[in-house]
């Protein structure tokens, strides 16, 4: 089904459907909430189609995100990451990001709580929100836990 709308995003496009870009796509939505880096990608394509090479996998990210169809985000940790992005319909955005201070752990958030602020500028400063990014950081499950132990 997935398959189905990268085709039909890809030849609305006019670019071609090649065995590449379906494996960077098929990896990164399998992957959604993992927020992949090149090389993390790169490995799991390596899996599917053993003679891809490095510099196409990053050549078909780069391709991908001008098309919307990917999205690249950095949380801080000197890292690009990665993640699938919206298609036909969705909203802008589809969650936001929690990051541990302790692991580096990336959790995603799904509630959107911003509507009623978005709403209220809107009202207050005449000024359209059209998208919003939210990083929170701070401790995870099990940081949190491993943290208390430790102090008492
Ligand atoms: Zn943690
Ligand atoms: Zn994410
Ligand atoms: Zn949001």
């Amino acid at each position: 089904m997935l398959q189905d709308d990268f085709k039909k995003i890809l030849k609305e496009k006019g670019l071609k459907i090649t065995k590449q870009r379906m494996v960077v796509l098929k990896a990164l939505a399998s992957c959604e909430d993992k927020h992949l880096t090149a090389e993390e990608i790169y490995e799991i394509v390596k899996a599917d189609f053993p003679e891809i090479g490095l510099a196409t996998v990053y050549r078909t990210i780069q391709l991908l995100v001008g098309l919307d169809l990917v999205e690249s985000i950095q949380l801080g940790d000197g890292y690009v990451r990665y993640e699938i992005g919206k298609f036909q319909g969705e909203e802008t955005h589809h969650h936001h990001h929690l990051i541990c201070l302790e692991c580096g752990k990336i959790i995603s958030f799904r509630d959107d709580l911003l509507d009623e602020l978005e709403a209220r500028i809107m009202e207050s400063a005449s000024f359209q929100v059209i998208n919003h990014e939210v990083k929170l950081y701070g401790y995870c499950k099990e940081c949190l836990e491993k943290r208390q132990k430790s102090q008492s």
